[in-house]
């Protein structure tokens, strides 16, 4: 994918990663990976079956091996990878972010949430914070040594960030009291950092109510004395740990802030400018939680796959020469199931190492038009990549299960753990429903909907190329139909954002599918032809890697990408029938 689908070699010539070669990303992505397989992806199941515990101190017990594997990843320095040297990061491009956190994530979600956490952090500091607090909180943020969270949810306030309630009071020497009740907070307190950084969003006196009024705060667990030694416990405490579905070993805590006077905190970027500062973060977020539903989906396949060549019953029809019992895998349905979760792993990795690089290159690329046309195409991606990946994650995680059959269902088999860790990325860093109205309600009509049309000409364009090889054409000709129905949901929603928002609204979720699918058969497209090929770098002359790679595009393609103009209908269907009954009606 970095190689042959989405242009990373173009990305490492440029000035901004002068200093990165690809073969320095590569040890760097072998290392990890032995990593994650042999220290990380066995401490998985203890994170589901002994979980994060409070103690009746309020502090937080992670599960050992948590511990252990998270010290050697501090100590290998990988969580710096990506950010400025000049706080000792390594300087890599985001997508190579993204690669190491597909690793990590299918190796052990719950454990990965912490420093996806802290990457959040990071980040907020390093955009708005203050060259001081760059110089006190960067260094041990990026080695790992302290954590970070993301404090915006309380009990009124999910969706509706606006009706944040948490106050700030300024107590006259630039630092801030801040006091109220956060929910939902990853990572809140635990025992894997020596400090937590949490960024909080809160409100000062006088300032105006929903969004405009909020503004952002950075409070450590421990203050920090100016030699950079831990100080004094700051007045935030966990009160309570969330029982949830899945990722057990991720601590979700319920925070309070001031029980004791007012814990201190300090603004990060203006006063009100909270929500603005948060935007500028949530692109990396709302990636990181869309990554989650790919590499849950590859964990559970590999081990769907395997059970698939083990577990032996009925005859392959067709397939059969002994009369004894087949392995499933020669089983058509169960085939079918394989293909489907392997088609939609390399669609969604496509999708999203894209996404990574739009990103970068919106800071690399050498011309100001250019990188500001990179950044409409990372923003029109995001909701695509966050919402359509874990949708499917929690469907690919079912598939993994049904192969299973009634082992699936069985706890100690483990694929249900993964089944039940994917659930929640539909749900955080905005729920797949506020991602839909992002899509049609602000990326629609970026730069007048030329950003989506230049999408969908580009899609178009890798189709004229499909033709050129026979073994093509089918994909060809659903693409092209793909990007024309992909046209008419554009233009339907787009005559009715202004008198009828909310038939716009009706058909967001199934256009964000539409369009996602679409996207994904472009990047499927360039998979196909790159297979069709020589071959360059790492893949250069692996006939079964291509052979494969051509099967699983031509799959998406031919059985996947129709589904797509399917929903065409839903999009263009209005609200009228949604809104027919009344909820007592709807009983
Ligand atoms: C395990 C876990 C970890 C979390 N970690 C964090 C964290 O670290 N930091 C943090 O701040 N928060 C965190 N959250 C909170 C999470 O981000 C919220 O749960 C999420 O944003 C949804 O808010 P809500 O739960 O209040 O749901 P609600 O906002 O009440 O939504 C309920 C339903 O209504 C829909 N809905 C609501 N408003 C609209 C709308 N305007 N248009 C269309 N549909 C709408 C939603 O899509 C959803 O289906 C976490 C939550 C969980 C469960």
């Amino acid at each position: 994918v970095l190689d042959e689908v989405v242009g990373f070699g173009e990305l490492l010539a440029t000035e901004a990663f002068a200093s990165v070669d690809r073969e320095s990303v590569d040890a760097v992505l072998d290392e990890i990976g032995r990593f994650m397989a042999d220290v990380v992806a066995p401490s998985n199941v203890d994170g589901d079956r002994v979980g994060s515990v409070r103690n009746p101190d309020g502090s937080v017990t992670t599960p050992e091996s948590f511990r252990a594997a998270y010290t050697q990843y501090v100590k290998g320095g990988y969580g710096a990878i990506p950010f400025d040297p000049a706080f000792g990061g390594g300087g890599f491009p985001w997508v190579t972010a993204i690669a190491i956190a597909e690793m990590f994530t299918a190796a052990n979600m719950a454990l990965s949430l912490c420093p996806m956490l802290t990457q959040g952090a990071i980040e907020a500091i390093t955009g708005h914070g203050t060259e001081e607090q760059q110089a006190m909180y960067l260094p041990r943020l990026l080695n790992g040594e302290w954590a970070g969270t993301m404090n915006l949810t309380e009990p009124q306030a999910g969706s509706d960030v606006g009706a944040v309630r948490t106050k700030a009071e300024p107590v006259g020497d630039g630092s801030w009291r801040i006091s109220g009740q956060k929910i939902f907070i990853t990572y809140g307190e635990h025992d894997l950092a020596e400090n937590i950084i949490h960024l909080v969003l809160a409100r000062t006196p006088g300032s105006p109510p929903g969004t405009k009024g909020i503004s952002m705060f950075l409070v450590p667990k421990f203050l920090v004395n100016p030699d950079g030694s831990l100080g004094e416990r700051n007045d935030v405490h966990c009160v309570s740990l969330e029982h949830k579905l899945g990722i057990h070993g991720s601590p979700t805590c319920v925070l309070s802030y001031g029980e004791h006077g007012g814990a201190i905190g300090w603004l990060v970027g203006g006063e009100q400018e909270g929500m603005r500062n948060m935007f500028t973060m949530m692109n990396n977020a709302r990636l990181s939680v869309g990554l989650q539903g790919l590499a849950i989906s590859v964990r559970a396949y590999q081990q769907a796959l395997s059970f698939a060549q083990e577990r032996r019953q009925g005859k392959a029809v067709g397939l059969n020469q002994s009369g004894e019992q087949d392995p499933i895998i020669g089983h058509s349905d169960v085939r079918r199931m394989l293909l489907t979760q392997r088609a939609w792993i390399d669609a969604m990795r496509a999708l999203l190492y894209e996404n990574a690089m739009a990103l970068d290159w919106t800071d690399a690329a050498p011309d100001a038009d250019e990188r500001a046309r990179w950044r409409e195409r990372g923003d029109l991606l995001i909701p695509l990549s966050k919402a359509l990946c874990t949708d499917l994650g929690n469907e690919l995680t079912s598939l993994a299960l049904q192969v299973h059959g009634g082992m699936g269902y069985i706890e100690e088999t483990g694929v249900a753990q993964h089944y039940r860790d994917a659930r929640i990325a539909a749900i955080y860093e905005g729920t797949n429903g506020i991602q839909a109205g992002d899509l049609v309600g602000r990326k629609l009509g970026m730069r007048g909907g030329a950003v989506i049309t230049d999408e969908l000409d580009a899609i178009a364009a890798q189709g004229q190329r499909l033709q050129e090889h026979q073994e093509l054409q089918a994909f060809a000709k659903n693409l092209d139909t793909a990007v024309d129905a992909a046209r008419e949901a554009t233009e339907w929603l787009a005559e009715r954002s202004r008198q009828d928002p909310r038939s716009v609204l009706a058909g967001a979720s199934p256009y964000l599918r539409l369009l996602g699918t679409t996207v994904c058969g472009g990047l499927m497209a360039r998979q196909a032809l790159a297979a069709t090929g020589p071959g360059s770098g790492r893949t250069a002359g692996g006939a079964a890697f291509r052979a494969a790679k051509l099967v699983s595009a031509r799959f998406f393609g031919e059985q996947i990408l129709p589904t797509a103009p399917g929903l065409l209908a839903s999009v263009t269907g209005g609200a009228e029938l949604l809104d027919a009954l009344t909820p007592g009606q709807l009983a």
